[in-house]
């Protein structure tokens, strides 16, 4: 196992100039978007397990976190627009027709129903995530699931389940500052390399941002020619503040 020394935390800095000269290199079409969200995703993974490797042994932090485990996907997903237009082709390539079918119209009313309500409004009424498989609660985006999702990491199942079982959006899960830090890095890399180069572009709501991709004809080509096409999808206002 590496040691604690060894944890190189993602900044902004330091993706903003990884993500810079990949684009250099690449140039920025839809494909080389889409190969920057699955290389930083990759990265991602490589960072949380050696993260949660440190954290245990500096700090006795151990994840109670498992697939089938989702009392923590009932509140709002937030995504750089990448993301999306990853998880969108995801979906297209993923999922029969049928199946396909039947999850984009989930998510589409999902997005209709919970377009007013912030990230505690959604847990206090029990709003599951759309891609949070009924049958199981396993998440059905698996391995294109967004950077946030990958971050959760909780110490302690029996306080996720009290708080879900109480509705509690103020009680925040155990877990530890550095598993976001990551996440935060790339949303502030993408934001940062990719305005510069013309593209309007803001933290999106997930099965918003997946509705006007599957509602506007080439959104992906107009998105990357400049165009404000997420407007629907911004966060909402917060309605819940914590302590
Ligand atoms: S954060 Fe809590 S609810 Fe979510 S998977 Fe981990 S233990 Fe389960
Ligand atoms: S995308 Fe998957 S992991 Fe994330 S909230 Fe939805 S079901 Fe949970």
């Amino acid at each position: 196992m590496r040691g604690v020394q060894t944890l190189i935390t993602p900044t902004p800095e330091s993706e903003t100039a990884r993500l810079a000269r990949f684009f250099k290199e690449e140039g920025l079409s839809e494909d080389s978007v889409l190969q920057a969200v699955d290389l930083i995703l990759q990265r991602t993974d490589v960072f949380l397990d050696d993260a949660l490797a440190v954290t245990k042994e500096t700090a006795g932090f151990e994840s109670a976190c498992k697939a089938g485990c989702g009392f923590c996907c009932h509140t709002m997903v937030t995504v750089a627009p990448p993301e999306a237009f990853f998880i969108a082709r995801h979906i297209e390539q993923g999922f029969d027709a049928d199946a396909r079918d039947a999850l984009k119209a989930k998510v589409i009313a999902y997005a209709q129903r919970t377009r007013e309500m912030d990230g505690g409004a959604r847990y206090v009424k029990r709003e599951a995530c759309p891609f949070l498989r009924e049958e199981d609660w396993y998440c059905g985006l698996h391995t294109a699931r967004p950077l946030v999702c990958r971050a959760m990491h909780s110490g302690s199942l029996p306080e996720c389940k009290a708080a879900y079982e109480a509705r509690d959006a103020l009680k925040p899960a155990p877990t530890m500052a550095v598993f976001f830090k990551n996440t935060q890095a790339y949303m502030s890399a993408y934001i940062s390399t990719l305005r510069p180069r013309g593209i309007v572009i803001y933290p999106v709501e997930l099965a918003g941002a997946l509705s006007v991709i599957w509602r506007e004809a080439d959104a992906f080509g107009r998105w990357l020619a400049g165009e404000d096409i997420f407007a629907s999808a911004k966060l909402p206002v917060p309605q819940v503040e914590r302590e």
